[in-house]
């Protein structure tokens, strides 16, 4: 544990950013697992397009993974250690995609980045102006939560839209 680095630590515990920084901790790994295993189960109509989007999401949610770990520890936390408690632990909760059709799938993928948006949202109130590390690592996982929301639903309006044309065509 640094010092220093945790002494600039203005009005806020560092216990109180890593627990924090914990349960998002969770919450990708989590996330990268969904998005892992829908990559491989997709079914339907421009699944390629979905597959390729997922994969790139998950690759994504284990950079945060990353990224948040290494905070807790510069923190004095220790990452939560057992996949067992990630459940238990996260904001966000895990979606199995028992069905595979890419349109509940990407329902499913949405939800969670919308949970993302909130859990880093409220990180950035909590730690604004007085973690200006935790509060500068966190806009940047939230940049990207808010892309990943954007590209899911462009995706799942496309995939509408073309359903749409293809009714159309047939009457
Ligand atoms: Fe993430
Ligand atoms: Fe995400
Ligand atoms: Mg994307």
């Amino acid at each position: 544990m640094a010092k220093r680095g945790i002494s600039i630590l203005k009005g806020i515990e560092a216990e109180t950013v890593t627990e924090l920084l914990n349960k998002a901790y969770c919450d990708e790994w989590l996330a990268y697992y969904q998005y892992f295993i829908e990559s491989k189960v997709v079914k339907g109509l421009m699944k390629d397009a979905a597959i390729a989007e997922l994969d790139q999401h998950a690759a994504d949610e284990l950079r945060h993974a990353n990224m948040v770990a290494g905070r807790i520890l510069q923190l004095g936390g220790t990452p939560v250690l057992h996949p067992k408690d990630w459940l238990t632990h996260s904001n966000c909760g895990y979606d199995a995609p028992e069905n595979p059709d890419v349109l509940t799938v990407l329902e499913q993928a949405i939800k969670g980045e919308q949970c993302a948006i909130s859990v880093y949202s409220n990180i950035l109130d909590i730690t604004r102006e007085k973690d200006i590390i935790t509060y500068d690592l966190v806009s940047q996982i939230l940049a990207d939560e808010v892309e990943h929301e954007e590209d899911l639903q462009a995706l799942y309006d496309d995939i509408h839209e073309f359903i749409a044309d293809i009714k159309k065509n047939i009457h």
